[in-house]
């Protein structure tokens, strides 16, 4: 039920966990994180209950990297266990990918998917936009946030995507429909979250994410566009919240 992504100088893992703690309070069963590390490997943990059990499996590991992901769960589609929390991979664990929401037409995609071959790791809806990520960039999408477009335009229902490719370890992308996403605006880092509580204590810039709308960050910046690819400005707005 609650989603943060960076890319930044910090250590995103901190980052990212803080984030997750910071929305907490919209209820949740589960927690991941995927960290993509400078050298492009792509690491994640997760886990169903409360966030002190991945904190527990975070201490025994040793993830490290500047772009990360992380997700606070409600389970839809599949019961709240360690496999159906999020981050979800392709089969290639490529591509990592947090959802809020609910793709309602996952079951044509999945079964599409699954005759051409794609073994399925969860019971989600949300696995299936990690393959769909995957088969994009196989059939030649020119960068992530393309990937991403094109899928969600094959997807129905509501969705808050942020998405992370071991290839591109400098960006993280975002999407949404009928579900919210904010971006957090930062000094040579930037932020994505399913409300500015998940950023706050780093910046008070943002711009809240329209309907149909992807947004890429990078340490240095981000981009907006729509799901027809169509290039939008962002309007920026200062958080005005008392921490
Ligand atoms: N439908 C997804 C699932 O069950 C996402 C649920 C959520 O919003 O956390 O895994």
């Amino acid at each position: 039920c609650g989603i943060v992504g960076y890319v930044g100088p910090r250590a995103a893992l901190d980052v990212v966990v803080q984030g997750l703690r910071r929305l907490e309070y919209r209820g949740y069963d589960s927690s991941g994180v995927a960290v993509v590390s400078a050298g492009g490997q792509l690491q994640v943990a997760k886990k169903a209950g409360r966030i002190e059990n991945l904190d527990t499996e975070l201490a025994i590991r040793d993830i490290s990297g500047r772009t990360g992901i992380g997700h606070t769960r409600w389970a839809t589609h599949g019961a709240p266990n360690d496999q159906n929390a999020h981050p979800h991979l392709d089969e290639a664990q490529r591509i990592a990918v947090v959802h809020n929401g609910i793709i309602e037409n996952f079951s044509e995609l999945r079964t599409a998917l699954k005759n051409a071959g794609v073994e399925f790791r969860s019971e989600t809806d949300s696995e299936t936009v990690a393959h769909l990520v995957a088969a994009e960039l196989a059939a030649g999408a020119t960068d992530l946030a393309e990937a991403v477009r094109l899928v969600c335009r094959k997807l129905a229902g509501a969705f808050t995507l942020v998405v992370l490719d071991r290839e591109h370890p400098d960006t993280v992308v975002g999407a949404r429909r009928n579900s919210p996403l904010v971006l957090g605006v930062g000094n040579r880092e930037n932020f994505l979250g399913s409300d500015v509580a998940a950023f706050i204590e780093y910046t008070n810039q943002a711009v809240e994410l329209g309907q149909d709308q992807i947004v890429e960050i990078s340490a240095d910046g981000y981009r907006i566009l729509d799901f027809d690819g169509t290039p939008v400005d962002g309007v920026r707005f200062t958080i005005d919240w008392d921490l």
